[in-house]
């Protein structure tokens, strides 16, 4: 029982989330979270993982992750910097630079951890952070705990970007300013454009950040959305998740090796927080030696975002403008979306709803991420599920 202050503040909130339809209900699934997931006995093909290409419950990373186990144990034992740092991190962070085409890597214990670790590392009180309004609440939480003055850009918009960091680095108030944004914004699929961005970050002397946490192991042939671009040298701060299609846990962050060198002294959470453990380490590393050696899985997880696209936009969905295999189904009402995902999974299809406060408000949706192991059957299956719950529902004629 909560102390009565403590209930006073949380249980007219809770009520009034729960009466808004916005209180969100966790699942939990039973057995691993494959394209198909067992929720409560019922079997459902699950749209919801990020868990990309597969890896999470893939035999050659559960391998690796078993015999890293016995070699080093089930823990690492102690912070990175005092003397929880094995052979298997420095192998890690060696293999995450190679693959990033980038001098150094860091890694941290999550990609949230990254973002909590590496911005305040850097950015003070004195300093500006220019940050698309779109940007994941990681990113968020890290320029505000760094101090700076954060700079709210409009979504993708480069001309407003031009615009805030001419003003900024001219205005005289800060001494330095980052541009920071996600590579691939989960929400709609899209991409930051990376190009212009590089182009407008030297025109004006700005530090260029780019979480790349839903690029990695997707775009650039799983090197990230940089690495797409071809401009790998030119972004300072590569983040990364390792836990989205890598599929296991932690964060890292990639770049030049003076960049590296000063977050393994001032990244907080790299000091003060238990390293990785070494199965995720060697898990990891599979991870990224499978990306390099079977490109084929990371095609399937971009055919299969094809044809899911394809058949929604056939059926009459709006499905956005997403330029990943992330496909958002937008149905606008929150009601309206939280009623529509319940029955895609009385119909066997497990598809989130995501509304307000992720997303703004009026812009519910329920978000489909196939992977590289859904069959053509299951997304064949989805679809048809798609169109029926969208008739009943009204949101497809
Ligand atoms: C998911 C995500 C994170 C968090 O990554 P974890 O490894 O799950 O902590 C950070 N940034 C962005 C942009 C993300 O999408």
């Amino acid at each position: 029982m909560s102390s009565k202050v403590l209930h006073e503040f949380l249980q007219p909130q809770l009520e009034a989330l729960r009466e808004q339809g916005l209180y969100n209900v966790i699942d939990s699934i039973e057995g691993p979270n494959g394209p198909k997931i067992k929720i409560n006995g019922q079997t459902l093909i699950n749209l919801s993982s990020n868990n990309y290409l597969g890896f999470s419950n893939d035999a050659r990373l559960k391998a690796k992750s078993i015999q890293a186990t016995e070699e080093y144990g089930v823990g690492a034992g102690a912070v990175r910097t005092i003397n929880g740092t094995m052979k298997i991190h420095d192998e890690l962070e060696k293999r995450i630079a190679e693959f990033k085409h980038t001098e150094a890597a860091i890694a941290f214990q999550s990609g949230f951890n990254c973002n909590m670790g590496a911005i305040s590392a850097v950015m003070t009180k004195k300093d500006a952070i220019i940050s698309d309004e779109l940007n994941h609440a990681s990113i968020i939480d890290g320029c505000r705990l760094s101090g700076a003055k954060i700079i709210r850009a409009r979504h993708q918009d480069m001309d407003h970007l031009r615009e805030l960091a001419k003003e900024a680095t001219t205005s005289g108030e800060y001494e330095k300013v980052m541009y920071i944004c996600d590579g691939v914004f989960s929400m709609d699929g899209d991409v930051a454009k990376i190009p212009e961005i590089v182009e407008i970050a030297e025109e004006f002397g700005l530090i260029t950040y780019v979480d790349d946490a839903h690029g990695s192991g997707v775009m650039g042939k799983g090197a990230g959305t940089v690495k797409h671009f071809g401009l790998s040298d030119r972004i300072d701060f590569q983040i990364g998740t390792l836990s989205k299609a890598i599929g296991v846990v932690g964060g890292y962050v990639a770049g030049s090796q003076e960049l590296i060198d000063w977050l393994k002294v001032r990244a907080r959470p790299f000091l003060f927080s238990t390293s990785l453990t070494p199965g995720a380490a060697a898990a990891c590393i599979e991870a990224i030696d499978v990306m390099d050696s079977h490109p084929e899985t990371i095609e399937k997880l971009w055919e299969n975002g094809t044809y899911l696209k394809a058949g929604l936009k056939d059926l009459g969905f709006d499905i956005g403008h997403s330029e990943t295999p992330i496909t958002p189904c937008i149905i606008g009402d929150e009601n309206l979306t939280q009623k529509f995902s319940r029955r895609l999974l009385e119909e066997g299809v497990y598809a989130k709803s995501i509304v307000f406060p992720t997303v703004p408000k009026g812009t519910g949706r329920v978000r489909n991420m196939p992977t590289a192991v859904h069959t053509k059957e299951m997304l064949d299956e989805v679809l048809k599920v798609y169109e029926k719950v969208g008739k009943e529902l009204n949101v497809i004629s």
